[in-house]
């Protein structure tokens, strides 16, 4: 883990007495002091190398059934919204393709959809089920395209991704260097008005009863950027791209190996209660996640005159 010296959104040094928002597990998460920015990040955060160790390790077990049934309500979600914005057929990319779930889902849909992720045990499974997945991150992937050796993509989707991403600016760069100049950029990542409720109800709820809920955690080693709607739409800009579309998402439930038929009730209700706490003090629908669709800024027409 390294301490950093400055936001990872904007560049500007952190402050000698930064804000903190929320401490977990020894993780520091730091709002920006900047006004046109506002990011909270864990600090400290993993090194590149801790990364790459964590990647490989955390889909070693295959445990793909888990990993499907924990995605199928906001990936069902995901396809949705494709069908709505994409011409049929379109030519898609899935980052952080895992063991490509959601490439295949897609693909059922009758998208032309392949994938690309950095963990090569999760890439193994997913070729051996036939799904095209590939080892390799996205840097390489649009060297290859801006050298005309593939072809750049109707839609680039980054799908609970890039709040694992140390650095936004250079990931969503590369995103938008893989896409057709009239393409679309598609992610979700977790709303941290959300989240925040969420840990506050979960730590109440623990007190009060004495167990644990799984509710507790914005997990800050492996969530790295802690976005809201506008913190996620400053980002997108100082990285070339127009958010067109910002919109609440939902996402499942914590999976917990042993459940109490009687603690999930109490969990999910107070999840919705959570939600609609941020709705009374913000007047804005606040969801698990945030669904964002953004273009490159470049290809936005030109209005002239008015
Ligand atoms: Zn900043």
């Amino acid at each position: 883990m390294n301490r950093l010296p400055a936001c990872p959104g904007c560049g500007r040094a952190e402050d000698r007495h930064p804000e903190i928002v929320l401490r977990e597990d020894g993780i520091d998460l730091v709002r920006c002091a900047a006004l046109g920015c506002r990011l909270v990040y864990s600090n400290p955060a993993p090194t590149d190398g801790e990364l790459a160790d964590h990647y490989d390790e955390a889909y070693d077990d295959n445990d793909v059934g888990s990993y499907e049934s924990s995605r199928a309500r906001a990936f069902g979600q995901y396809v949705a919204l494709m069908e709505r914005l994409l011409a049929p057929g379109a030519r898609t990319l899935d980052v952080g393709a895992c063991f490509g779930t959601f490439v295949g889902l897609a693909r059922a849909a009758g998208f032309d959809t392949r994938g690309i992720d950095i963990s090569a045990p999760a890439v193994a499974t997913a070729q051996a089920a036939g799904l095209p997945v590939e080892h390799g991150n996205l840097d390489d992937l649009a060297d290859s395209i801006e050298g005309g050796e593939t072809a750049p993509f109707a839609a680039v989707h980054l799908w609970d991704f890039l709040e694992h991403m140390p650095r936004p600016l250079p990931t969503l760069r590369s995103a938008r260097r893989v896409l057709a100049e009239d393409g679309l950029l598609l992610c979700a990542v977790p709303d941290f008005r959300f989240q925040r409720v969420k840990v506050a109800a979960g730590r109440a709820w623990e007190r009060a009863s004495g167990r644990t809920t799984g509710l507790t955690t914005v997990i800050p080693r492996v969530h790295l950027i802690h976005y809201t709607p506008a913190s996620l739409r400053a980002t997108m800009r100082r990285a070339g791209l127009e958010p067109v579309l910002i919109r609440p998402g939902t996402q499942n439930l914590p999976k917990r190996k042993e459940r109490h038929r009687l603690l999930k009730t109490v969990a999910k209700a107070a999840v919705r209660r959570a939600a609609e706490l941020v709705f009374h003090a913000t007047g804005e629908v606040v969801g698990q996640e945030i669904v964002c669709v953004a273009r490159p800024i470049a290809s936005s027409p030109i209005v002239e005159g008015a």
